[in-house]
């Protein structure tokens, strides 16, 4: 994968420092960077995330893997010229198990990574999420819209974390002139997520390969859009390799019911499993769709990776996990 963008073509990295890259997500782009010939320093504490998402990653010379709390400062053995900020809990039962160490990582951690960047003179970037648009009013979400959090509700701990991220990103440019850009990830999803981490994906695929019932909750006509892991990587790092500041969304502009989703996965499983419709969690979007006009136009990036080619992949990568073994990966 070529880390170049329509704008700084040639621009390579040669150390890139990655937050939470052990985690589903961190770990690909690790090996992607890796393979684009940046050396890499993870640095995770393996509070959501597992050594076995970078136990690939080990026997690369260009590899180190650092256990750090980024909310506590910390110090890496060479600065990188990149520093992509990825630590934070994610997924909803992780960030409502971990409240206050979701707001730590957002914000302490955040202006730890923020600091390595201005100390290092590298270029910083933080993934934040589409849940900075909350419950939306606004529908696609473009990067204009300010978004409808409830800033007290269950779920503020991660929405709010990331707004705050946001927010000192933005003054530290202002204030440091530090190099930054800020992506929303909207759903991603691929191999190396965990069954029982409460995302609809792996959850469904879990449970319909378990011969369980598919949790779908509400009437499952909220809809998310879902972006295929690699398409997300590539995106990171068309916008690292881009001087854009953002904030830029970056998803997958194809919107699927939950649903729907639920019931092509019982297709592409081949399950007998059933539909059996639960509560809604508290806050639960409505609906969650991406306008990707800036990443298209500046960027010329778009996902290529059909949903059903990503979901093919993903119950692949289920299905490969020890038969009988726990497949929820949570060890
Ligand atoms: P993940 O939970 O798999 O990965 C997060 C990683 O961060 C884990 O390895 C975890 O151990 C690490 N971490 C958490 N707190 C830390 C701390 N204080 N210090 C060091 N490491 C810490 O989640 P993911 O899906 O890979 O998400 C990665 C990033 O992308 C997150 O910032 C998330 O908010 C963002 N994001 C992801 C999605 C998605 O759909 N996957 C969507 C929007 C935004």
């Amino acid at each position: 994968m070529a880390v170049s963008s329509p704008d700084r073509p040639d621009r390579r990295w040669a150390h890139a420092v990655v937050t939470g890259g052990a985690g589903f997500l961190g770990s690909h782009l690790c090996a992607a960077l890796l393979a684009a010939g940046t050396e890499v320093t993870c640095l995770d504490d393996f509070s959501t995330g597992r050594p076995e998402n970078v136990a690939g990653l080990l026997e690369d010379p260009g590899f180190t893997l650092c256990r750090a709390d980024v909310s506590r400062p910390f110090e890496v053995e060479r600065p990188p010229d990149l520093v992509l900020h990825l630590a934070s809990p994610a997924s909803p039962a992780d960030y409502l198990r971990l409240p206050l160490h979701t707001l730590d990582t957002g914000s302490a951690g955040t202006r730890n990574a923020l600091e390595l960047a201005r100390r290092s003179g590298a270029r910083f970037l933080l993934t934040s999420t589409s849940e900075v648009y909350g419950d939306p009013h606004e529908h696609p979400q473009s990067e204009g819209y300010w978004g409808n959090v409830n800033p007290v509700g269950p779920r503020s701990v991660y929405d709010e974390a990331k707004r705050f991220a946001e927010a000192l990103t933005t003054a530290h440019t202002t204030v440091h002139g530090t190099d930054t850009c800020i992506v929303r990830l909207f759903n991603t999803y691929g191999p190396r997520m965990r069954g029982h981490d409460g995302r609809a994906v792996p959850t469904f695929v879990r449970q319909a390969l378990d011969g369980e019932p598919l949790t779908v909750t509400g009437d499952g006509r909220q809809t998310r859009s879902l972006c295929y892991v690699d398409d997300t990587v590539a995106g990171i790092l068309a916008a690292a390799a881009h001087g854009l500041r953002g904030p830029v969304n970056l998803g997958n502009p194809e919107e699927i019911t939950m649903a729907d989703l639920a019931r092509r996965i019982i297709e592409l499983t081949g399950s007998t499993s059933e539909i059996r419709f639960v509560a809604r969690p508290v806050d639960d979007p409505a609906v969650r769709c991406p306008d990707i006009t800036l990443a298209r136009g500046k960027l010329q990036w778009e996902p290529q990776v059909e949903v059903v080619e990503g979901l093919r992949r993903t119950i692949a990568w289920f299905r490969d996990r020890t038969p009988g073994a726990d497949r929820s990966g949570s060890d």
